[in-house]
């Protein structure tokens, strides 16, 4: 049986900070592959391009680099996606260990989750770094943390689920809002070519699709 690291994300688009920070904790973790898994309809945001350019824009990153899978389960799932149920269905199909990885401001955000409670009965949590982290949790995140927080990585080989790792991973201050935000009020090529905020391959294919126009 072995370890699948996943990513899960809208990836609106997928960028940099996503890649490199997940690469990192893998790096940490010893596992090679990380599985990019694009959620179908986040519950608490709205998504602006379809789901087939998220794919696309994911597949795109998998070619450059290949450590990188796409994960698509979460597509083939009824919307909206909620991770608890996704780890289920992935728990139904597979009995490999999976380690989910999120950035800091999921964690503190993490009781706002469905059935949050029960997402460490199906997996181990990574947490990676994030810009901006305050390192405030709420009460009952900060509780829950407490009890699971792992002191060893060994955990992962010694456990199928039930830990949760925060990894000190480099900080990449990028989120795909900036990216967004950036691409809608100026030209594609400018924002990249200075930045590297997303791979090459993903910046010509918004260009080509002209995504994030206003
Ligand atoms: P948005 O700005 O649209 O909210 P995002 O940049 O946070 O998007 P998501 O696809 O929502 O990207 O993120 C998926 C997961 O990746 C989340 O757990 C998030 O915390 C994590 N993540 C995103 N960007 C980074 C980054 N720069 N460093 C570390 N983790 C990140």
């Amino acid at each position: 049986m072995g370890i699948k690291a996943i990513l899960g994300g809208t990836f609106n688009p997928p960028h940099t900070g996503h890649i490199n920070a997940a690469l990192a904790a893998a790096d940490v973790l010893n596992i090679h592959r990380v599985y990019l898994m694009p959620c179908k309809l986040p519950p608490h945001k709205a998504v602006s391009v379809s789901e087939a350019h998220r794919v696309a824009m994911i597949e795109l990153c998998c070619q450059e680099n290949n450590r990188l899978h796409p994960e698509l389960i979460e597509l083939s799932l009824p919307a909206p996606s909620y991770t608890v149920k996704t780890l289920r269905a992935m728990r139904q199909q597979s009995q490999d260990t999976i380690c989910f990885f999120i950035g800091a401001d999921s964690l503190y955000n993490l009781d706002k989750w469905y059935e949050w409670e029960q997402l460490l009965d199906y997996c181990h949590l990574v947490v990676m770094r994030r810009d901006g982290e305050t390192f405030s949790p709420p009460n009952a995140v900060k509780l829950w943390l407490e009890k699971h927080k792992a002191h060893d990585i060994s955990v992962i080989n010694a456990r199928k689920n039930g830990a949760v790792l925060l990894i000190d991973t480099p900080l990449y201050s990028i989120s795909s809002t900036e990216i967004r935000n950036a691409m809608t009020q100026t030209s594609a090529t400018d924002i990249t070519t200075s930045s590297d905020w997303v791979p090459g391959s993903v910046l010509n294919y918004i260009k080509e699709h002209q995504l994030y126009k206003s």
